[in-house]
């Protein structure tokens, strides 16, 4: 619930797939200084009736403080569901709601983040004592490529202030891990599936390099411990564990419906979901990094920024990410993240709106 002294003046709301990303200004009453803060929250989409009912209560506070004689609180929609909810959004809070469009506000909500927000653009690298590194403010931003992992990827090419074009993009982001991680492990929320990924060993369910060569493939430039094939030794592993059970002295199989308590059916042992979320994290993230680098590439641009609810400050994602853009371009591209990646396109269209 809400819960301020200050004095709500503006919201903006960007309703994607899966989440639906809050922001909204605060000014405190106290004091003579015009200061006051950005608040940002984020409620799942599926859920939309608490996000509306929150932003209801952000209205009732601003017509207490302000009377209903002055203008009514302004709320601004982006993404799909400002399309997908419109009517609702504005029968149930009663106000209206002004469009903006999705990829403007992000290029937009980003270019105030390079630009006036110290503290906010980073760069990764767990090779690094310190793997976290504040960016320096550059004075030529553009061009620029940003790759936005939501639930689907979209990377889009900005050559200048609000000049951009969307060049690209991969449908497997991060609804693929959060729907497959839900069928793979049972986890329900997306930070118990990053805390597994975080325990997790890849290398008992993918296939490596090693595991095919028996050693580096040093002629190509592949170590033994790259990824040769994510999720590639599954079956063989199940059908080494059927093998053993069948080699086994004098047993007998029972019944291959009825599996064992242990958790072993009759097609061997299941991976363990630690093990299945970390492949899975490397899979989508090395995957987009790949694609972002190739995109880079075919549109000559440095710089690449990564944002969207995806990455969520995991060291693991990003570091997948940042390598990955890093060995493509043999170090001459560098990955940039975001303090609030996930919020880009709600921060462009509180700007574009401001009163
Ligand atoms: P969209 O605009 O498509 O909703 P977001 O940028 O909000 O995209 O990112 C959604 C993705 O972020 C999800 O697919 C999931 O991988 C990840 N994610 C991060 N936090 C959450 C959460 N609390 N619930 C669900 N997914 C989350």
């Amino acid at each position: 619930l809400p819960h301020h002294t200050g004095v709500v003046s503006h919201v903006a709301v960007d309703i994607g797939g899966t989440l639906a990303k809050l922001v909204y200004f605060t000014r405190e009453l106290d004091t003579a200084d015009n200061g006051g803060r950005l608040n940002f929250l984020n409620f799942e989409t599926h859920r939309i009736d608490l996000c509306i009912n929150f932003i209801r209560q952000l209205k009732e506070e601003h017509e207490k403080r302000n009377g209903s004689t002055r203008e009514g609180l302004c709320v601004v929609a982006t993404g799909g569901g400002a399309y997908k909810y419109y009517d609702r959004l504005k029968e149930e809070l009663n106000v209206n709601i002004l469009r903006e469009e999705e990829m403007e506000c992000l290029i937009i909500g980003l270019d105030f983040f390079i630009t006036e927000i110290p503290n906010e653009v980073f760069t990764y690298s767990d090779a690094d004592a310190e793997p976290m590194q504040y960016a320096e403010a550059r004075a030529d931003v553009y061009p620029y490529l940003l790759v936005n992992i939501g639930s689907g990827v979209s990377m889009i090419k900005v050559s200048g202030p609000r000049q951009f074009e969307r060049v690209g993009g991969t449908h497997l982001g991060g609804g693929t891990f959060w729907g497959l991680m839900s069928l793979l492990t049972g986890s329900r929320t997306f930070d118990d599936m990053l805390a597994m990924a975080d325990r997790g060993d890849n290398s008992a369910v993918d296939m490596l390099v090693g595991d095919i060569y028996g050693m580096d493939y040093t002629k190509i430039g592949l170590k033994s411990t790259a990824i040769a094939s994510t999720f590639g030794k599954v079956l063989r592993l199940k059908n080494d564990a059927e093998q053993g059970a069948e080699d086994g002295e004098g047993l007998i199989r029972g019944d291959p419906s009825e599996s064992s308590e242990s958790g072993e059916s009759s097609h061997g042992p299941k991976p363990n979901p630690e093990d299945m979320s970390r492949s899975l994290l490397y899979a989508i993230s090395n995957n987009i990094g790949q694609i972002a680098y190739l995109q880079s590439e075919k549109h000559s641009v440095k710089h690449i920024y990564f944002g969207g609810s995806f990455i969520r400050g995991h060291r693991q994602t990003m570091n997948t990410l940042s390598y990955a853009i890093r060995f493509w371009s043999k170090g001459e591209k560098q990955a940039y993240f975001l303090r609030h990646e996930g919020y880009l396109g709600a921060v462009g269209a509180f700007i574009r709106r401001q009163p």
